[in-house]
């Protein structure tokens, strides 16, 4: 008989139990494990819980006689249950270095190369390898995955005659308007597997073997496959068409605005990055979708997407530790606790209610508000992106890396990034209606209504003053603090305001 293979909870699609191209033989036994020791590890957002012990129990009753799903305490208790102490399995390569690790610290388990990307791990390197120790760069990296895979191309050269439309895909949102009246994303009916996922939460929450934070309202992704290709669907046919327009745009009431919110079913391996880009691309060709919206979207899932994931591997464990701007503030209680209730900052507060209850929002709150906010109050890089981790229905290691300690807290000193990611109030202003009957004003820099982020950018450029005037696109920055009259007063508040909320 062929050797068991092990299913991880983010292998959730076909591509997973695919023999071909190296998979595991079409009559494997399949072996899935719900270990209950992860709940434990970490405070995760409640609907992030629920999420991914749904989509694993929905695969599991698809699969039905083929897999031996087994609830346990660990993942080795489980294995142990599932096919006893003896024999070779197989799996995919995971998506963390720590469950690398255990898997291969096991003596058992054969790692097949990974699946649900684009690009292979060898290809990666022998791509980086060709960079000769220039800086890996996204754009160069994403034109090469654009030719390789032929997306959106004509010929050689790339559709359309422009690689990079991203000046078209920076607009504020349309003036006056409340939302972007698009119809609402994808959205699930629960059902008698997502009960049961309930109740079970709740009874380990009463037993206080597991606490988590957050919401777990309705669910709002998908958790099977049908479920995955009806939201990608959804998502090509009405929200497609502006996504490049708005993608850097916020509004209070609109969360979700022309996003996919398709990085769940992604991240769960309900969907494949090919499939994504490729229907995209379709629907430009079908005249559907204009270009920017699509190339913006392609190079989201085929240069980001991608991007990060190599990088998670590339950089090393040790990227995990970077502390380049030695940040060492602990986070406080309030941001712990998703206590958006408290926050006067009106777009921290909406976008910290979004987290609370959908464990979700968009790329720029993420980037502009959350991580800005944490990068400007000098919190501890390895504690905000632990919060990111557990904060956020799509959040895992591998993506959590680059983005936080890289991307959002600069703490890799400018690998991943030219500049550091943070803005004063004007930023948030033009981007989004959050200022609007805000207590705080995004043009004052002190005095009562003085905004958090104003006050908190100049503070952030002061403080890193030196470093920040040797990157030459920061230098004009750090200039305007000479211009700045009440720069000592603003220090001074800055000093005296503890970790209260802003
Ligand atoms: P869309 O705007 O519709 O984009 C399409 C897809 O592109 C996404 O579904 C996603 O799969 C991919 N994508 C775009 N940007 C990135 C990126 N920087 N890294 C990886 N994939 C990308 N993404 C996650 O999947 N999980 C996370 O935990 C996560 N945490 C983040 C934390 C911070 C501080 C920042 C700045 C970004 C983070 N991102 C994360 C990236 C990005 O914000 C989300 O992928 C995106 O907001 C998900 O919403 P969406 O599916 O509607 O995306």
């Amino acid at each position: 008989t062929p050797r068991p293979h092990w299913l991880f909870g983010d292998q959730l699609g076909p591509h997973f139990i695919d023999p071909r191209h190296g998979g595991p033989d079409s009559g494997a036994p399949l072996v899935m494990i719900e270990a209950r020791s992860v709940l434990r590890r970490r405070r995760f957002h409640r609907a992030k819980a629920h999420l991914v012990l749904s989509a694993m129990r929905h695969r599991a009753a698809e699969l039905g006689d083929r897999v031996v799903y087994v609830r346990a305490d660990t993942y080795r208790e489980g294995l142990r249950e599932a096919v006893g102490d003896n024999g070779r399995l197989t799996c995919f390569h995971p998506t963390s270095r720590r469950a690398l690790g255990f898997v291969e610290s096991l003596g058992r388990v054969d790692v097949l190369p990974a699946r649900g990307f684009l690009v292979p791990h060898d290809e990666f390197a022998a791509w980086a390898e060709g960079t000769n120790g220039r800086r890996t760069r996204l754009e160069d990296f994403y034109r090469w995955v654009r030719r390789s895979h032929d997306l959106l191309m004509d010929g050689d050269g790339p559709a359309g005659g422009r690689w990079n439309l991203d000046a078209e895909n920076r607009e504020p949102p349309p003036r006056g308007a409340q939302t972007l009246d698009l119809p609402g994303p994808w959205s699930a009916a629960e059902d008698a597997i997502d009960d049961e996922v309930r109740r079970d939460l709740d009874r380990w929450e009463r037993e206080g073997s597991v606490s988590f934070v957050g919401r777990d309202g309705p669910r709002r992704f998908p958790v099977t496959r049908r479920q995955a290709l009806a939201a990608l669907k959804r998502f090509v046919a009405h929200r497609l068409p502006d996504f490049g327009r708005y993608e850097d745009a916020m509004l209070a009431a609109d969360p979700s605005m022309s996003h996919s919110l398709l990085s769940v079913p992604l991240n769960l391996g309900l969907l494949h990055p090919a499939e994504c880009a490729e229907r995209a691309e379709q629907a430009w060709r079908d005249g559907v979708a204009p270009l920017n919206s699509v190339e913006g979207f392609v190079r989201q899932i085929a240069g980001w997407r991608e991007y990060v994931w190599h990088l998670y591997w590339h950089f090393g464990e040790d990227y995990r530790h970077r502390n380049a701007l030695r940040h060492r503030e602990r986070l406080p209680g309030w941001f712990l606790e998703l206590n958006a209730d408290v926050v006067t900052a009106r777009c921290l507060a909406t976008v910290l209610e979004q987290v609370r209850d959908t464990g979700w929002t968009h790329h720029i709150p993420r980037l502009m508000v959350l991580g800005s906010r944490a990068l400007q109050d000098g919190w501890d890089p390895a504690e905000v992106t632990d919060w990111f981790h557990r904060c956020f229905v799509d959040g895992y290691d591998w993506v959590m890396l680059p983005n936080v300690v890289g991307m959002s807290q600069y703490a890799d000193g400018g690998v991943m990034t030219t500049k550091p990611y943070t803005s004063g109030g004007a930023y948030i202003n033009r981007m989004s209606d959050l200022c609007g009957p805000c207590a705080y004003r995004p043009t004052e820099r002190v005095g009562e209504h003085a905004c958090p982020y104003t006050a908190g950018y100049w503070a952030f450029l002061h403080r890193h003053r030196e470093r920040l005037a040797g990157n030459h696109r920061m230098v004009r920055a750090v200039r305007g603090l000479d211009r700045l009259p009440d720069l000592p007063e603003l220090l001074d508040a800055q000093a005296r305001r503890g970790d209260g909320p802003p």
